[in-house]
C-alpha cells in the first residue's frame, strides 16, 4: 500500500526509509559501451543510527539472445538470456555509520547481459534492498535464428540493448506495461557509436542520478518508473525531420519512445506524441540535458510547447495548451488552477495556464519544473504507469 501511494505521489518521500533502515542504492559505469571493458557495479549504502555491517551485491552474467521463436515467428527485440552465471560480492563493516560501498566488476565481452541486486543489512540485522537492474555490454547480436518448416536460417537480427532496465528477477520476465521505455539512438552524424554512448553517459546519470537542479526533480524522484535502452544506428534527424531505417526502425518499435542523439549544431525538435514518437537531442550543448527532457515532454508526455514559435498544440491528459481560452479555463478549474492565468501564448491564438514561474515546456533554464497543467499531466502519466498500463 505505500509503494502505491509513494507511486500516486501521495506520500511525502521522507516517509519512504524508516528509522533504522539502511539505504541502499545501485549503479553500474559505465551505463553502456559496445566494446569490450570492465563494468563496475558500485552499491552505497547509509544507516547513521545503528551503522552498515554488510553489503551484498548478487550479479546474473550471461549471453544476449533473441528469444527463442516458435516456427514462423520473429525473433525478439526485447533481448533474452542464456548460459547466465552468478557472480557476487560481499563486503563487511564494522557498523560504520557514514555512507559505505562496495563494488563488483565485470569484464563486458560481446554480447554480455549482466542483472543485478544489493541488499545492505545494518548493525541491527535491519536488511533492505535496490530493485534489479538490467544492462546490456559488448558488441550487441547481430543475427538470430529463424524457425522455417523445413529448415532453420539465420538473418541479420538485433535487439535492443538495455541501459536501465527495471527487472524485478533475474528471469527477465517482467512486464514492460507499468515501465516508460526511453530508446536512444546515435544520429547519422554520430562520428561512431562509441561517441554515442560516450554522450549518452553523462545526460543519463544527470537526468536520474546526479542532478541537482529542479528541471530533473521529477526524473530523479521517479526513475524507477522508467527503463532507458540504446538502439542501433540508422536513424538521421536534422531540423524537424527524422528518419529511422535498418535496425533503429526495427527496434524502436519496442520504445514508448525514441531520442535520436546528435552533434550537428541544428534546432531539436520532437513529435507530440503518447507511445512510439521520436526527437532528437544536441549532445555537446551547456544544457544538454534540459533539452532532452524538453524533447521528451513532446514525445513521450504529449505536452506541447508554450512559448511562441514552438509547437502549440497537446494531447496531455489534460491538455497543456488551447486553441481557445475558454478550453484553457475550463481545463483549469477541473484541475483546482486560477483561471486568470490563462495567458495566450504570444499572439499564436492558443493558450495556456502560466502562473510566472519558469516551467520546462516554456522556459529554456535549469531552474524550470513541469507546472501548472504540464504538471497535472505528468501527475496523470505516473497514475497510469501505478496502474499498471503507462500507454
Ligand atoms: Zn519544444
Amino acid at each position: 500500500m505505500l509503494r502505491q501511494l509513494l507511486l500516486l505521489g501521495l506520500v511525502p518521500p521522507l516517509l519512504a526509509g524508516c528509522a533504522g533502515t539502511p539505504v541502499v542504492k545501485a549503479l553500474h559505469n559505465p551505463l553502456y559501451r559496445a566494446e569490450n571493458h570492465t563494468s563496475t557495479i558500485t552499491v552505497r549504502a547509509t544507516e547513521p543510527r545503528d551503522g552498515i555491517a554488510e553489503i551484498r551485491i548478487n550479479a546474473v552474467v550471461g549471453e544476449l539472445t533473441a528469444c527463442p521463436t516458435g516456427v514462423f515467428s520473429f525473433p525478439s527485440l526485447i533481448p533474452c538470456r542464456t548460459s547466465a552465471m552468478s557472480v557476487g560480492a560481499v563486503c563487511n563493516f564494522a557498523n560504520v555509520k557514514t555512507e559505505v560501498s562496495c563494488s563488483l566488476p565485470i569484464a563486458i565481452t560481446p554480447r554480455r547481459l549482466v542483472t543485478y541486486s544489493a541488499t545492505a543489512r545494518s548493525g541491527r540485522n535491519i536488511t533492505s534492498s535496490a530493485p534489479a537492474i538490467t544492462y546490456a555490454g559488448g558488441a550487441p547480436l547481430t543475427q538470430a535464428t529463424v524457425r522455417l518448416p523445413f529448415a532453420t536460417i539465420t538473418q541479420p537480427w538485433e535487439t535492443a540493448r538495455p541501459i536501465i532496465w527495471r527487472t524485478d528477477t533475474p528471469s527477465l520476465a517482467t512486464d514492460r506495461g507499468d515501465k516508460i521505455d526511453w530508446g536512444l539512438v546515435p544520429d547519422a552524424d554520430m562520428p561512431t557509436y562509441r561517441a554515442f554512448t560516450d554522450d549518452l553517459q553523462p545526460m543519463v546519470l544527470a537526468l536520474f542520478y546526479t542532478d541537482t537542479n529542479s528541471f530533473s526533480q521529477w526524473t530523479r524522484f521517479w526513475r524507477g518508473l522508467f527503463n532507458v535502452w540504446a538502439g542501433p544506428a540508422g536513424a538521421d534527424g536534422e531540423g524537424c525531420s527524422r528518419s529511422f531505417g535498418g535496425a533503429a526502425s526495427t527496434v524502436s518499435a519496442v520504445f514508448d519512445g525514441t531520442q535520436i542523439l546528435h552533434r550537428n549544431d541544428f534546432r531539436d525538435c520532437a513529435s507530440i506524441s503518447l507511445g512510439g514518437g521520436s526527437g532528437t537531442v544536441q549532445t555537446n550543448l551547456g544544457d544538454a540535458t534540459w533539452v532532452m527532457l524538453h524533447e521528451a515532454g513532446h514525445f513521450l508526455f504529449g505536452l506541447g510547447d508554450e512559448y511562441d514559435g514552438g509547437g502549440n498544440a497537446s494531447i496531455s491528459t489534460p491538455k497543456n495548451v488551447f486553441p481557445t481560452k475558454a478550453a484553457c479555463e475550463s481545463a483549469s478549474t477541473s484541475n483546482s488552477l486560477p483561471i486568470a492565468q490563462c495567458q495566450q501564448i504570444g499572439s499564436t491564438g492558443t493558450w495556456r495556464n502560466d502562473d510566472g514561474l519558469a516551467t520546462t515546456m516554456e522556459d529554456r533554464t535549469l531552474t524550470s519544473d513541469w507546472r501548472t497543467l504540464a504538471g497535472r499531466a505528468m501527475s496523470t502519466r505516473i497514475s497510469r504507469c501505478a496502474s499498471g498500463a503507462c500507454y
